[in-house]
């Protein structure tokens, strides 16, 4: 045992059907499609609620459009086209979870493009075969920030949502059923998962599945389970943030095959506004100091917004690895499930594929066998969800 137990359990492990280590996105989702289907299932998260990647991605409920780019409707769109259709449904309360305590930024995003003649070929190809196709938007209804752009701009019905909200969401119902955990002192014994909380008590439990939903953790918690662990590839992102009285833009840029920038905006309680920036200048940025980062995405913004105001803005940045399934440095064209005996480790690939994600995941369970329905200890503690970027975030004038 790597702690000392201050307070041991009974020492038969308690059985259930499922226990999911991870509580971003994908495990969350994945514990509401377990309880809902009676399975006894618990998720076991060892920070806070969506720390990595959830909380700091953007939220954008991607259509496929962005996959199709290149003009072509590849196996990426075919995988992600149908999901923002069921995650309007949760949003609505019409199908679970019930995602109506979610907050929804924007019910759409714009779309447009630099002057580079590839993007608008780009964009054409994209209206092939989607659900959700862009359209164009006259003059005088473009939002502010894209009043300036010479070039055309589409309306897409892409929604964007604010993750901490999505995370408080999926977890409400089952509040009962999500422990903290220190991460640390985890001991596998064949079927049997002892884990502690912060301070020190411990809690064995018999599942029939282990779910490992824990982002970039699950490398190191292949390890503890004894598996031999190449499956996962890590891709780095360095976002770029822009505070200030920035008014709200929820889109991207396009520039042939690729995505100059995309921004999404959060609104602060001050009044002000964060612009949080990825695409191409996320990508290239992984390269660069967070100062070389801050006037890379100045610059950027400034030549693909012209017109908006940037005097008073304060930038910054973080990186941030995606953690997807191994597929050659390249993002998977879906979710991913791998399953190695009893443990099953699950990649959503992104944030709109977590629903298909769950999916998947069912499939790799047996009927439930009636086990009583599992909660946490009463006294155990409980993981608060992350906090966005931005709360953390150092700022700074960039000339
Ligand atoms: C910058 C950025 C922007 C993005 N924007 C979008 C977007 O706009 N739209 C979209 O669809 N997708 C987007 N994505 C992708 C999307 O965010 C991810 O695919 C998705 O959030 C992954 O969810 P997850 O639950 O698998 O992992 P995570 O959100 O990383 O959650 C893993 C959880 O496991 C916990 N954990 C780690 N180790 C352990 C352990 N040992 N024991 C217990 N718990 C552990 C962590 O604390 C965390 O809570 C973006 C990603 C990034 C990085």
């Amino acid at each position: 045992m790597s702690k000392d137990v201050r307070n041991s359990g009974s020492t038969a492990p308690q059985p259930c059907d499922a226990v999911i280590f991870g509580g971003g996105v994908a495990g969350l989702w994945l514990l509401d499609a377990l309880s809902r289907r009676g399975y006894a299932a618990v998720l076991l998260e060892s920070r806070a609620l969506g720390a990595g990647q959830t909380i700091t991605s953007q939220g954008i409920l991607h259509s496929g459009l962005k996959y199709t780019l290149d003009g072509l409707l590849n196996a990426s769109a075919e995988g992600v086209r149908d999901w923002p259709a069921i995650w309007r449904e949760c949003l609505r309360g019409e199908q679970c979870p019930d995602l109506r305590a979610a907050r929804v930024l924007s019910d759409e995003c714009h779309l447009w493009r630099t002057s580079n003649p590839r993007s608008m070929l780009g964009m054409v190809g994209a209206r092939v075969g989607l659900k959700v196709r862009p359209e164009p938007v006259a003059k005088a209804d473009r939002p502010t920030p894209l009043r300036e752009c010479p070039g055309s701009v589409f309306r897409l019905a892409e929604q964007v949502i604010e993750p901490a909200s999505l995370l408080s969401a999926l977890r409400a119902p089952h509040a009962s059923r999500v422990a903290l955990i220190d991460g640390e002192s985890v001991d596998i014994d064949g079927r049997s998962v002892c884990v502690h909380s912060p301070t020190g008590d411990e809690w064995r439990l018999a599942p029939n599945i282990v779910f490992l939903t824990a982002g970039a953790g699950n490398a190191a918690l292949h390890a503890k389970f004894g598996l031999d662990f190449k499956a996962m590839q890590r891709r780095p992102l360095h976002m770029a943030l822009a505070k200030g009285p920035l008014p709200p833009l929820f889109g991207h840029c396009v520039d042939g095959a690729h995505t100059r920038v995309t921004i999404t905006t959060a609104r602060l309680e001050s009044g002000e506004s964060v612009w949080q920036i990825g695409g191409q200048v996320a990508e290239d940025g992984v390269a660069l100091t967070e100062d070389e980062l801050a006037q890379r995405a100045k610059r950027e913004v400034a030549s693909v917004l012209p017109g908006v105001d940037l005097s008073g803005v304060l930038w910054s940045s973080y990186r941030v690895d995606r953690a997807e399934a191994e597929n050659a440095g390249k993002r998977p064209s879906d979710a991913t499930v791998l399953r190695e005996g009893a443990v099953v480790t699950v990649w959503p690939t992104k944030l709109v594929l977590a629903p298909r994600a769950a999916e998947l995941a069912l499939r790799e369970m047996p009927e439930p066998v009636g086990h009583a329905d599992i909660a946490v200890p009463p006294s155990w503690p409980r993981p608060a969800v992350a906090a966005p970027p931005w709360e953390s975030a150092t700022w700074k004038r960039v000339d």
